[in-house]
């Protein structure tokens, strides 16, 4: 047998393993239990810059609020947003809603290309939802594929970033065909590479000897896993400086109260309640401290600054011409859905308060 044969063979054997491997071992994941377009489509979403266990909960709301692209369509704006509090990242769910009200129009995408044009939908996330919900016959790459491949075949990032995806991609074209021809769905072989670069084929310590592919590995019979793919040019950060006022009113109980903004559409952090730029109309209130928090949103660095006011009713700023969403809300416990940047604030005067 020629050295080929032998090679494309011992590649034919390690793509039957690794189907093996996952159907014994795979996660029980409430999208993959019912892999409607609609349904991978959102989890598909939801893990884009998110852990599986962190993106669970909020799946599971998301799909009871939302239980189908006509009631997603039909929700407002906001309702969206705040379904998606605390999983970060809006933009995702300012998407969906807009990519919702495109499928109630024209359906659901069927091919790749189709999907593509799906606002927040990436090549990678196409990839995704038409060869686990359709079948289709398409790659998928991203940061766990990537590491498995990677160190599967030996190649380094160090070639520079473009040339090593599209080599990449190309390979991820190549099995997810191979497989296909050999009998395994496109859906398996598929999530088989993203879970093993999940579960077994980590960052760090990966687990050699447990891995399906081990045998045809590189990166393993070089002795030097880790060393793939191979770092990333560093990351360009954008700094920011904000500057907020907490609005304080206490009323004769001792309940405290802070007025909060809704940001508006257009603005960063759209949807979500901030505590407001504006500051308290003179005479109406008294500065009595301030807090400083830090902030990283994906490549912002946000410096804030806050001034904390004793304010002595509960007015609201002039509104803004495009208009404005004010509200007061207790600060034991607020009842909006706010950013990451208002948690860690609100956190910050509750505690300069109750110094
Ligand atoms: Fe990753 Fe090790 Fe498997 Fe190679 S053998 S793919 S390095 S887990």
């Amino acid at each position: 047998m020629s050295r080929q044969a032998v090679t494309a063979s011992r590649i034919n054997n390690s793509l039957l393993s690794l189907d093996r491997w996952f159907q014994r071992q795979k996660r029980v994941l409430p999208w993959r239990s019912e892999p409607t377009l609609y349904r991978v489509w959102v989890s598909e979403i939801m893990l884009q810059q998110t852990q599986v266990v962190t993106v669970l909960p909020y799946f599971e709301r998301f799909m009871n609020r939302f239980p189908t692209v006509e009631s997603l369509a039909q929700a407002s704006e906001s309702a969206v947003v705040e379904a998606w509090a605390g999983l970060g990242y809006y933009s995702r769910a300012r998407n969906l809603h807009r990519g919702a009200k495109q499928i109630v129009e024209r359906g659901f995408p069927q091919s790749r290309e189709g999907w593509i044009e799906i606002p927040g939908v990436g090549p990678y996330t196409a990839g995704a939802i038409t060869s686990i919900a359709l079948g289709l016959v398409e790659p998928i790459l991203d940061g766990n594929v990537e590491r498995v491949l990677s160190r599967s075949l030996g190649w380094s990032r160090t070639v520079g970033d473009t040339r090593f995806k599209t080599r990449l991609w190309k390979w991820s074209g190549l099995v997810v065909r191979r497989a296909h021809a050999l009998g395994v769905s496109p859906s398996s072989l598929n999530q088989a590479l993203m879970e093993l670069g999940a579960l077994v084929c980590t960052f760090r310590n990966p687990r050699c000897g447990d891995c399906p592919v081990s045998s045809t590995c590189v990166a393993l019979a070089q002795g030097k896993a880790e060393a793939f793919p191979g770092k990333k040019a560093a990351k360009e950060w954008i700094r920011i400086e904000e500057v907020r006022h907490a609005w304080v009113f206490e009323d004769g109980s001792g309940k405290r109260m802070i007025l909060a903004r809704r940001q508006r559409s257009g603005e960063w952090r759209a949807g979500l309640w901030d505590f407001p730029a504006e500051k308290p109309g003179v005479g109406h209130a008294r500065e009595i401290g301030e807090v400083r928090t830090r902030h990283v949103v994906t490549r912002h660095k946000i410096e804030r600054l806050t001034q904390i006011w004793r304010v002595r009713s509960m007015e609201v700023p002039q509104p803004h011409p495009s208009g404005d969403e004010w509200e007061w809300t207790e600060l034991a416990s607020p009842s909006l859905a706010g950013s990451s940047s208002f948690q860690k604030t609100w956190k910050a005067v509750v505690a300069y308060l109750e110094k």
